[in-house]
Formats: C-alpha cells, structure tokens, sequence
C-alpha cells in the first residue's frame, strides 16, 4: 500500500513527495535515508519513515516494527557510506531536544578511517 504525503508539512514532505531533490542513499516502501543538506561530519545522513510521524515522543506502540526497521539499517547503511569504524546516531526530539524538522529521523554521522571521532557532531571542539 503506497503511502499518502500529502499530510505531511515539513520540508521531509517535500523530499517524499518529490517536490524537491534529495540526495539517496536508500528507499523501500517504508523508509527512505539521504544525505544531510548541511553535514556536520565527512558523512552525514538521515533515515526517516515514509509515515508521516512528527517526533519519536509522538510514537506508537504500532510503530515498533518500524523503529526497529529503522534502527536495524543504521549499521547497514553506515557502513555501505564507509563507517565501518563506527558512526554516531541521533534522535533529535522537539523544542528542548534541538529538532528542527517535524518529521521524525535518525542522524548517522561519521568520519572515514583517519577522521577524528571527537569532532563527530560533539557539539564542542
Ligand atoms: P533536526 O535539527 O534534528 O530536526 O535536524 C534536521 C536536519 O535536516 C538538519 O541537519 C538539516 O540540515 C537537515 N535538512 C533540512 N532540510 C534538508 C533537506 N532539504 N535535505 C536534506 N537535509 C535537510
């Protein structure tokens, strides 16, 4: 069943409903994961649901499936982006936990083999 985008208001809604380009780095009928527009480390993507779910905090107990569909593709993904070293994830949740976009995403941050890991999205140099 395909799903429907046009509830969704943020600017995530308009990568899935293909108003505007992202850059891919994966996509089933759930999920899709492209590359943040402004990296805060040498690899820097998000994975969202394709279900319209503004924050992890607005979450149900039918979504579990999909939380840990979502989870179980960050190593998958980080490490077809070259983070086989390791990587950093972050769920930002809401006003006080620094989200910007309502729709709910995984961050994976990481630096290739040699990058330093203190300055992976540590928020302090
Ligand atoms: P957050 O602060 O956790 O809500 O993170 C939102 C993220 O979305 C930020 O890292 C933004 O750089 C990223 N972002 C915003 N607009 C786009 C876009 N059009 N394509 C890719 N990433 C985006």
């Amino acid at each position: 069943m395909s799903i429907d985008h046009s509830d969704n208001p943020t600017i995530f809604g308009k990568i899935l409903r293909g108003e505007i380009p992202c850059k891919k780095v994966y996509e089933d009928a759930e999920v899709l994961a492209f590359h943040d527009i402004k990296p805060m480390a040498e690899v820097h993507f998000l994975i969202i649901p394709k279900k319209f779910i503004p924050t992890l905090a607005h979450t149900v107990a039918d979504d579990t499936a999909l939380l840990g569909k979502m989870l179980a593709l960050v190593p998958v993904l980080a490490r077809e982006q070259g983070l086989g070293d390791g990587f950093r994830t972050a769920i930002n949740t809401g006003k006080l936990g620094g989200q910007d976009v309502y729709h709910l995403h995984i961050h994976v941050f990481g630096n290739r083999p040699g990058g330093n890991p203190l300055r992976v999205m540590s928020g302090a140099d």
